[in-house]
């Protein structure tokens, strides 16, 4: 979509977008929400009340020397202040309070999505940018939902309570001036909409500064080794600067506002006074009706002047808010049918029968017609050159994607029509570029199965070779392993990612071959564990290094999105085979 398509998007669909936050969000807080507009009721005609006061004050007490109001009027006026104060109190703490439990809901409805998702979503967006919408976007939305709503709906009470002692002090002077606020609502419907604009550049340009940075920690070594110190800091420069021209012309159109607000009251307030004074002249007003009129309109003048700035404000909050609803919106990926199977045992014979696939919906296929019969326990490999559709077809085994066309099915069940939960419990995921949590060891490892006893955690450690170090380490498996493991080497967390699949004791175990060597001792026990993991399984593996799979039931050659060649080793290498070649080059 082209940027300004995208702006009119935002601007066309924030009042739709605005009743929604409101149809879904505020019922749970039904309570809450009635004692806070209580409280803003009270605040509102509390301050009008002063303003109210104001006429008897004068009336009676400097014109007509009514000795009595002159101790029963203050009395009423500390009284009503005291109201206002504790009313004022009470719908500031409750809307804050409901407008952060709103923002707090909304984010765990993108988090519910965000683990839920369908796959390509990630590939598509950057983590950075993710992290941003999830962090930034809410945390804009907070404060203007809680400004708003402590604020705003305050203000608009005591505008409303303001102008009616106008008009019941004097309704042609009332008229006269509510005409002085027609120009400020058309200009600061206008700054309203350049707000949109800029502030949908702004978060746009904050996820990708995030990104950046987040890419920056993670590649800080190639940064360092490549001496592209100042090449990423001018990257990141351009994106700041851009953000900044943004910034830059939000706060302009933010300030512009209250600014003509106060010059338009001030015409007002000068068009009151000639009209008033011209009106005492003649007889027409009494003094106390004037400056029961004056105060009311001095108090409005304030609330006024906060809604205009509001108003932008509310702006940036509803294209924070446009955002955060793109993520809650977004769709699952995998469709479940109306009342999927759930499986409750697995032996592990899969079926692949004239399977395609296409990440993008289309006849674009990465995978084309695939036939494949694995039976329970059998060991499977998948060669071929990289980028031939290996990982996608490992992937389409626990449904991270459905097929396009075709079927795959599971002890004769179509997967499709499994749940897809129930089909995972059996599946187990060992990339051997382990991906650990920043967690201890242990809790990686029963990640495979929370509610495994201590025998068998302790059993999944010793056949995954990983007991011995473990014990060396200084707080052996309470040890933290730091972001994605840092703290430990390629091979350890090889282990601990080998241990987790032997807690889980899946039927069906898919391997993906880690592509950076490892020493050759190191190898030599993974192997050896992983030989003992897919004992009696059926596994998967995507291999790399052929020397590892020669003892496979059948080795698939996948080249293009097609098994080419298929075969047990000794098969494939008598014949001049594809396959041949690949052994030859890789041994
Ligand atoms: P292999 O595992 O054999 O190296 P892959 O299955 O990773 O191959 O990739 C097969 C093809 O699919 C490649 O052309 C790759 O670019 C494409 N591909 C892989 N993942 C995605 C994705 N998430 N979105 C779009 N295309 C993808």
């Amino acid at each position: 979509m082209s940027e300004n398509l995208e702006k009119e998007e935002h601007i066309k669909n924030s009042h739709k977008l605005l009743w929604r936050l409101i149809r879904e969000e505020l019922p749970r807080h039904k309570f809450l929400l009635t004692v806070a507009i209580i409280c803003m009721i009270v605040a509102a005609l509390t301050t009008s009340a002063t303003a109210y006061l104001i006429d008897p004050a004068i009336k009676e007490i400097f014109l007509n020397k009514n000795k009595n109001l002159l101790y029963i009027l203050p009395g009423l006026i500390i009284v009503v202040s005291l109201l206002r104060g504790i009313s004022t109190y009470g719908q500031s703490y409750l809307m804050g309070a409901i407008g952060t439990k709103i923002v707090n809901n909304l984010q765990m409805r993108m988090l519910q999505k965000l683990v839920y998702v369908d796959l390509s979503y990630f590939s598509k967006f950057h983590s950075g940018e993710i992290t941003s919408q999830f962090v930034n976007d809410a945390n804009n939305m907070r404060d203007t939902a809680t400004t708003v709503v402590v604020a705003g709906f305050k203000d608009m009470l005591t505008l409303i309570g303001c102008a009616a002692i106008m008009f019941y002090q004097d309704y042609i002077l009332a008229t006269l001036t509510l005409f002085i606020f027609f120009p400020i609502v058309v200009l600061i419907k206008r700054l309203m909409k350049k707000t949109t604009k800029s502030a949908l550049m702004i978060y746009k340009y904050t996820g990708s500064v995030s990104s950046a940075l987040s890419e920056i920690i993670r590649g800080i070594r190639v940064v360092r080794v490549y001496c592209r110190e100042e090449y990423e800091l001018k990257r990141i420069k351009e994106l700041f600067e851009t953000r900044l021209h943004y910034l830059l012309k939000e706060i302009k159109a933010r300030s512009a506002s209250s600014p003509i607000t106060e010059a338009i009251t001030g015409i007002g307030i000068a068009i009151a006074i000639l009209y008033a004074g011209y009106q005492g002249m003649e007889g027409k007003m009494e003094i106390n009706n004037f400056m029961a009129f004056f105060t009311s309109m001095m108090m409005a003048y304030q609330p006024s002047r906060s809604l205009s700035g509001l108003a932008t404000k509310i702006q940036s909050g509803l294209v924070a808010s446009h955002r955060v609803y793109n993520i809650i919106d977004l769709p699952l990926g995998i469709k479940e049918i109306d009342s999927p199977i759930i499986l409750e045992k697995c032996h592990g014979n899969i079926e692949f029968s004239n399977v395609c696939f296409s990440y993008y919906n289309n006849h674009d296929y990465t995978l084309k017609n695939i036939n494949l019969n694995i039976k329970a326990g059998q060991k499977i490999a998948l060669v071929g050159s990289s980028g031939g559709g290996k990982s996608t077809l490992l992937n389409l085994i626990p449904r991270f994607y459905d097929v396009s066309k075709g079927q795959i099915k599971i002890d004769g069940v179509d997967i499709s029509h499994i749940a897809p939960h129930s089909l995972r419990k059996f599946i187990s995921l060992v990339s051997q570029d382990a991906f650990l949590f920043d967690g201890t060891i242990k809790e990686n490892i029963m990640y495979g199965k929370l509610d495994a006893t201590p025998q068998e955690y302790e059993k999944a450690i010793i056949r995954a070779a990983s007991y011995e170090f473990i014990q060396e380490l200084p707080e052996k498996d309470n040890t933290r392993v730091g972001e994605s493991g840092i703290l430990l080497s390629g091979g350890q967390k090889q282990r601990i990612a080998i241990a987790r699949a032997f807690l889980k004791d899946a039927p069906i175990i898919l391997l993906d071959e880690a592509t950076s060597a490892l020493d050759n001792h190191s190898e030599s026990i993974i192997r050896h564990a992983l030989e003992e993991l897919t004992q009696g399984k059926t596994s998967i593996t995507i291999a790399h290094r052929l020397s590892s799979i020669v003892h496979s039931d059948v080795i698939f050659v996948i080249e293009q999105g097609e098994i080419i060649e298929q075969g047990t080793n000794e098969n494939l290498l008598k014949n001049n085979s594809h396959y041949a070649n690949l052994y030859h080059q890789t041994a």
